[in-house]
C-alpha cells in the first residue's frame, strides 16, 4: 500500500519503519526529526500525502492535529483514508473526521496502547473510531503495527476508549503508589505486600504488571530510576483530556479530577517532568499524612 505518515516521533518514527519494513511504501514528513530507515522524505505534509492511499498521523495534540488535517485534506484524493493515531480530544477527532468525510475521505481515530517499546516491537493495541468498511481496509496495517485491535464505534469512539483507559491507569498507579507509602510507613515490606496484592481483590496492571516499587515484581521503570517508560507529562495529558470530555459530557469523575490535580503538581511543581508516572510512590514516601 502507498502510506503517507506524518509525525515521526518516538511513537510515529517505529510505526513508519515497521509498515516500511513489511513491504509498504510508506513517504514521512516531521517537523524535526528524519525520517527513519526504509522511509521515504517528503519535503511537506502535502508532498507525504499525494500518492497515499492512507494517511496516519502521530501527533502530540488536538490543535496540531486539525492542523495538520488542513493542510493535507486538500491535498487527498476522494476514497483515500485519513488514520489519526494520536492521543487526542474526542471533539477535534470528530471534526477533522467529519470535514474528511465532506471531501469523501475515509477517516478513524486509532490511538495506541503500549508505548515506544510497543512501537517498536510492532504489539501495540489500537482503539478504533469510524466506518466498518474504512475500518476494515485499515485493519492489515494495524496488524502490522500491534497485535491488538477493536473498532469501538463511531468517530471518537477511539479516543473516547482511550482517555478512560488511562483515566483508570491514572487512578489505580495513584492508589497502588498510596497503597505501599503506606505500607513503608506501617512497617511492612514491599515484596510481602506484592505476593499478596498481586493474587488479591487488590490486583490490577499497576501493581502485577507496572509495580512502582524498585526490586519488587516484574521489571518496571522503578528499576530504572524511574526513567520513563510513560511519562508522567503524558499521563497528565491523558488525564487533561478526560477531565474535558467529562465536562463536556456531564460525567461526574471525582478520581479522574483528582488524579489529574496530583499529576498537575507532580509534574509542573514537584520534578516530575521527564520521570515515568510510577515515581508518585517516591513522591508519596517523601510527604506526610496530610
Ligand atoms: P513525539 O513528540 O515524540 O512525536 C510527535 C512528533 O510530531 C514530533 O517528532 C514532532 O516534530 C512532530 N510534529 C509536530 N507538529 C508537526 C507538524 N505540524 N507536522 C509534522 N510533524 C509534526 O510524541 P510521541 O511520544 O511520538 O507521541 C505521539 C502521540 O502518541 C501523542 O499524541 C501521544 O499522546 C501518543 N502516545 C504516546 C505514547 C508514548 O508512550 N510516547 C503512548 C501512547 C500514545
Amino acid at each position: 500500500m502507498q502510506i503517507g505518515f506524518i509525525g515521526l516521533g518516538n511513537m510515529g518514527g517505529p510505526m513508519a519503519a515497521n509498515l516500511a519494513r513489511a513491504g509498504h511504501v510508506v513517504t514521512g514528513f516531521d517537523l524535526s526529526v528524519e525520517v527513519p530507515d526504509g522511509v521515504l522524505a517528503a519535503q511537506s505534509a502535502q508532498d507525504a500525502v499525494r500518492d497515499a492511499e492512507v494517511v496516519i498521523t502521530m501527533l502530540p495534540s488536538g490543535a496540531i492535529l486539525r492542523d495538520v488535517a488542513a493542510q493535507v485534506l486538500p491535498a487527498m484524493r476522494a476514497g483515500t483514508i485519513l488514520c489519526d493515531c494520536s492521543t487526542v480530544d474526542v471533539a477535534s477527532a470528530r471534526d477533522v473526521a467529519a470535514e474528511a468525510q465532506a471531501k469523501g475521505i475515509g477517516a478513524l481515530d486509532a490511538p495506541v496502547s503500549g508505548g515506544v517499546g510497543g512501537a517498536a516491537a510492532g504489539t501495540l493495541t489500537f482503539m478504533v473510531g469510524g466506518p466498518p468498511e474504512v475500518f476494515g481496509r485499515v485493519t492489515p496495517l494495524f496488524d502490522v503495527m500491534g497485535s491488538k485491535t477493536v473498532l469501538c464505534g463511531d468517530a471518537g469512539a477511539g479516543q473516547a476508549a482511550k482517555l478512560c483507559n488511562n483515566m483508570i491507569l491514572g487512578i489505580t498507579m495513584i492508589g497502588t503508589c498510596e497503597a505501599f507509602a503506606l505500607a513503608s510507613k506501617l512497617g511492612l515490606d514491599a515484596a510481602r505486600l506484592f505476593d499478596v496484592v498481586s493474587t488479591s481483590s487488590g490486583s490490577s496492571w499497576s501493581v502485577n504488571t507496572y509495580c512502582p516499587v524498585p526490586g519488587v515484581g516484574p521489571t518496571t521503570p522503578a528499576d530504572n530510576d524511574y526513567r520513563p517508560g510513560f511519562a508522567a507529562e503524558l499521563m497528565l495529558k491523558d488525564l487533561r483530556l478526560a477531565q474535558d470530555a467529562a465536562t463536556g459530557a456531564g460525567a461526574d469523575t471525582p478520581l479522574g479530577a483528582m488524579a489529574a490535580d496530583l499529576y498537575a503538581s507532580f509534574v509542573e511543581a514537584e520534578g516530575g517532568r521527564g520521570r515515568d508516572f510510577s515515581a508518585m510512590l517516591p513522591r508519596f514516601l517523601a510527604r506526610a499524612h496530610g
